[in-house]
Order: C-alpha cells, then structure tokens, then sequence
C-alpha cells in the first residue's frame, strides 16, 4: 500500500530563529530574548552538529540524559521496532510488553527494597509523585499532620509547585514563589567532607520538627542545578538511620545522578543505601524520550492503598508510554552490556587532568570532578553569553549558570572528545577572569 506522508517544506536556518525568536519559550526564558538559540540540524555519537555546518562537541549530555551519545543504532532500532507495534496507548486499563519489562528492570538494578514502580512522563512529575505518595502514605496511617519535607538547602527538584517547594529557598530560581509555596523544613547543605557535627545539627532539626515530617527528600551525593556540590556519601547512611529513628520515609531524587553518572550505577550505591522512595529520569532513555520513573517499597505502596482514597491519586495521559518504555529497556540493556565503569572512569580522569590548568586561572574558587561530572567555581557569577561563545568557539556545547562552568558528558566520549569538552570549559572560564 502507497503511504502518503505529509511533508513540510523545510525552513532555512535563518527562518527558523526567527520563528523561534517571535513564538517559542524557552527554558527560563522572555520575550523578547536575550539570547539567539544556535540551530542544531542533527545530532550524532557525542557531535551536535549546527544549521551553518559547525560542529560541537556535546559537554552536557542534553541535560545529563544523552549517556550514550545521540543517533545510537540499538536505541534508533529500538524506537523503529516499537513505533511498528504503537507508540502510544492509555495506560488506565490496559498495559503491555514495554512497560512491564522496564518495571522488572528497573526493580532489578536499583537498590533493594525499592519494589513498584510508578511511570511517569518528566523528572518534575516523578518527583510530584513521590512527594504524593509521602503525603499519601501519612494520611492512610492517619497522620494527615505529617505533611512536611525536610531537605537540604542548594537543592533542585524540578519546576512543577511541590518540586519547587523543597529546592533552594535562598534566592534560588524559585523565589519568586515563596509565598505560595508549601512550607517545608530546610536543613544547610552538607558539607563536601564528611563531619558528625553536622550529622548531630541536621538530627537535631528533625527532632524539632517530627510530629509535623513526612519524610527527608534529597538529591544523593550529587546536589546538581543547585550549585553542582559534591557530598561524602556517607551522609546518606546518616539519613536512613535517623530517618529510621524517627519513623520518617526517605526519598532519593536520582534524576541528575541514575544510570552511572557519578561512578555506581545510583548515587545510593555509594553507600549501599536503601531509600523508601527513589525518582529516576533523564538517563532512563538515554536522552531520546521523555519519560522517569518513582520507585517506592512494597510498605509505601500498601499503605497507600489501604487509605481512604483507594490508591494513588496520580494518572497522567501518557503515563508509561510504549515508545519511551521500549527505549529505556534498550538504553538500560545497553548501558549493562557495555564496560560503562571503565568509561565513566574513563571520562573521569579525563576531566581531572583537562580542568587542572583552571586552578590557575584568577577568580577559581574550586575544580571538582566526580563520575563523569566536571565542574569549575568561580568566585563571581560567569557572563553567561561571553563564556557560552568561548566555548562554541572552542568547539565544545555547554551551558554554564551562575557561578559555574560543569560539563557532563557521554559516557562514550573519546579521550579527544573529553580533552575537547575540558579546553571548552577552560575558556568558557577565561572570559570571566579576564583582568
Ligand atoms: N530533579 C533533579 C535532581 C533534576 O536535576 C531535574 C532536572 N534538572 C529534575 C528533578 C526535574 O526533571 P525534569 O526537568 O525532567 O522535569
């Protein structure tokens, strides 16, 4: 049978940004902008390659996501042989073959006692989920009060309201809303090294605070859009203790951190921790769909469903769907087919020889490197467009904020492509110590 295919005329690059420029939001974004997004006409292994012809090296994994470099032929292959059956049903009613493999998957490979699995369609909604099933979980006990998060200040958990509630409260990107905000409990950052006494602080807060939490939610090991810090994982046997002690859930948001990033397949493994609750995304596809995932432990899922609501009050229209399932499936297989230790280390060396020259460089507050995360702190905030050129012009795509310049790259980078990335940030660095 003839398939008549609807085509559009294609648009040139410059028609392109000016639609963009007059329709399109992005990220953080305003009209008019300030910036002109450049025009990616494909992406391919660990190269964004633009509308004029250039060619960059990714740094940023298109948000941590791309582990496996763009147009991989095993997650193409997967896409392609799923789209053949159907790329999408409702997920109320019916289930099928994608979403149930990606289930027993993800129970296998993530810490023990992390036995359901709720399919959602964005790290921001996976987060909302578990913050519901914290919530859930206390009403169905009949504890309505314990209805507050306690979390680490410098934290991001996404952009819908209950994710925004537990980021950074200080002057962070979400303070326009704290006034309309829940109102959860906020304990300092923990610090790089590993110290009791503020092991004895943080339980001291939670003391203060327990008839009224829920539940601890933080991002493991890695604080990411927050500040990029590092934590001695250490402190996350310190939480499932004290969490334990005063009959609280503990949530791990393992978006930024699932899937190898920091050198264990979780950040949890790091220190064989357990959470009660645990989000994954970005990764969970290898960057090709959207989709993430809240695992929660048998107790959690029971004791939700025998309260008075029935069951857990979150159902969104393309929750598990097909085409995204079947290519986290492939990207999950993929990563444990292949030495991904040996390339995160890989990567990870990389990045510590690339970024020692930028503890030279005036106005470096610190050069820290963890998995395949590389980070440079400046002591003042980067001129975002002078460093982002630098770095375009270097060859390299990043995408600094604030005070820091970090790159996150595939884990299937070369050693060139790695030498690349840290040249790109070297200069990104450049612009802003510049006199
Ligand atoms: N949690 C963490 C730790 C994240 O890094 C992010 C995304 N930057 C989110 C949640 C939100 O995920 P999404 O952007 O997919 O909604």
């Amino acid at each position: 049978a003839r398939v008549e295919t609807v085509t559009s005329p294609s648009l040139s690059a410059d028609d392109i940004t000016s639609l963009d420029a007059s329709l399109l939001w992005h990220p953080y974004g305003a009209f008019p902008a300030s910036t002109t997004p450049l025009v990616v006409a494909e992406a391919s292994g660990t190269r964004l390659t633009l509308a004029d012809g250039r060619e960059l090296v990714d740094g940023m994994s298109s948000w941590w996501a791309a582990v496996h470099g763009y147009r991989h032929p095993v997650l193409d292959a997967a896409a392609t042989a799923q789209l053949g059956r159907m790329s999408h049903v409702m997920f109320g009613g019916l289930t099928h073959e994608p979403a149930a493999r990606l289930a027993q998957l993800l129970v296998e490979i993530t810490p023990d006692g992390l036995d359901k699995v709720f399919l959602a369609d964005s790290g921001s909604v996976s987060v909302e989920v578990a913050v519901k099933m914290c919530l859930q979980y206390w009403r169905s006990r009949g504890r309505p009060e314990r209805h507050r998060l306690l979390t680490w200040r410098g934290g991001y958990h996404g952009d819908t309201f209950a994710p925004m509630s537990v980021c950074d409260p200080d002057g962070g990107m979400h303070s326009l809303w704290t006034d309309v905000l829940a109102r959860q409990v906020f304990a300092g950052p923990p610090p790089r090294e590993f110290d009791p006494r503020y092991v004895a602080e943080f339980e001291r807060l939670v003391a203060a605070h327990t008839g009224e939490l829920a539940a601890v939610i933080v991002e493991p090991v890695v604080q990411g859009a927050g500040g990029m810090r590092f934590h001695d994982p250490r402190y996350l046997s310190e939480l499932r203790r004290i969490c334990d002690e005063h009959g609280l859930l503990l949530v791990f948001d393992e978006i930024a951190t699932g899937f190898g990033r920091t050198g264990e397949l979780f950040a949890a493994d790091h220190a064989g921790t357990r959470p009660d609750i645990m989000c994954v995304g970005k990764a969970l596809t290898g960057g090709y769909l959207t989709l993430a995932a809240t695992l929660c432990s048998t107790d959690v899922a029971e004791t939700i469903s025998a309260g008075d609501a029935g069951g857990l009050m979150h159902g969104p229209t393309f929750m598990a769907n097909p085409l995204a399932c079947a290519v986290a499936v492939a990207s999950i297989e993929l990563l444990l087919s292949r030495d991904w230790r040996g390339e995160v280390e890989d990567v990870r060396r990389g990045l510590e020889s690339g970024l020692a020259p930028a503890w030279e460089l005036p106005g470096v507050r610190d050069v820290r490197v963890l998995g395949a995360i590389g980070v440079i702190e400046l002591s003042e905030p980067v001129d975002m467009r002078a460093a982002t050129d630098a770095a375009v012009a270097a060859g390299t795509w990043l995408r600094p904020f604030r005070n820091l310049i970090y790159a996150m790259p595939p884990y299937v980078c070369t050693s060139e492509d790695v030498r690349k990335i840290t040249t790109g940030m070297l200069a990104a660095a450049r612009t802003s110590t510049r006199g």
